[in-house]
């Protein structure tokens, strides 16, 4: 290579990287994801999603105003061929704290899901199940995944194609059983740009299909979908993404975002409607027809 393309290359890392470093700064502070205490737990599943987080989380914790304390976290779901040391080696080589869970999700998803099907979202309940039960017992405040504006724009789309339901994956959340707070600092992170990076990084990247599964197949019609969409109609995915941080519900038709029935004000349409319900227009004479 070159002096002048090993330079630009050196200067095409350095604005990526600074640029994933922007937009992981930017989502912390709009969505107010850490505060002065915090105790994170950093899921680590091994890709190159979240050794990005880690590692951008890590150094925005060197130089932060606040005082925060970083933990990774990675679960041993007992999948054939998996390789034990990878991880820890890596973890120990930057000097990181870790914990190592192990639970043989594998047997229980390979016992549960019919052969052929894919073992996905049973794999990923259990494996969110067990991390989160952890961060609960040991007193952890928030829990950080590594997903990107890519993930939450897929999640979109497969809800609105196959669930009939506007909603996607928020940059933080309290879990289901309430016991959480889930931040995602990657949100406005582009996935080609975290698998740039993490290429660059060298991470030691584990593959998540030991198991054998078969890629959702729903999720993979979406992202040909996205790819295609970006490919025709560059910038189309950002806009997708901008509009789910920009809603007006008065111009979507969910009533329990926006208050209808009190537009107009007279107080009479709901009378009108129930009587069209019950076939008798409001107001109607009954006419004698005479035979
Ligand atoms: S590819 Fe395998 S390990 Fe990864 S989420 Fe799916 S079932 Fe789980």
């Amino acid at each position: 290579m070159s002096i002048a393309a090993a330079r630009q290359q050196e200067f095409n890392a350095a604005k990526l990287a600074k640029r994933l470093r922007r937009q992981v700064g930017q989502a912390i502070a709009d969505f107010q994801m850490i505060e002065d205490g915090d105790r994170i737990m950093v899921c680590l599943s091994g890709g190159k999603d979240s050794y990005t987080l880690l590692q951008l989380l890590r150094q925005l914790q060197a130089k932060a105003p606040v005082a925060f304390e970083l933990h990774a976290v990675h679960l041993d779901q007992k999948q054939p061929g998996y390789d034990a040391q990878t991880l820890p080696r890596y973890l120990e080589s930057i000097g990181m704290p870790y914990t190592v869970l192990e639970q043989d999700t594998y047997s229980v998803v390979k016992r549960v899901v019919p052969e052929g099907r894919t073992m996905c979202s049973l794999c990923s309940r259990l494996r969110r199940g067990n991390l989160y039960d952890h961060a609960a017992t040991q007193g952890y405040t928030k829990i950080a995944l590594g997903h990107h504006r890519d993930d939450i724009v897929e999640t979109l789309f497969l809800n609105l194609f196959y669930q009939a339901k506007l909603k996607a994956m928020p940059p933080k959340l309290r879990s289901d059983d309430g016991r959480n707070v889930v931040i995602r600092p990657l949100a406005y992170c582009r996935e080609d740009d975290i698998a740039d990076y993490a290429q660059r990084q060298n991470f030691p990247i584990m593959p998540c299909n030991l198991c054998g599964s078969q890629e959702n197949l729903q999720r993979k019609a979406i992202k040909a979908m996205l790819t295609d969409w970006e490919h025709r109609f560059p910038g189309r995915v950002e806009n997708v993404f901008r509009a789910i941080g920009d809603v007006s519900p008065s111009q979507l038709a969910d009533r329990n975002l926006f208050d209808f029935a009190s537009l107009g004000g007279r107080g009479t349409a709901r009378t009108v409607a129930s009587d069209w319900l019950r076939g008798e227009p409001a107001g109607a004479e009954t006419e004698t027809v005479a035979g």
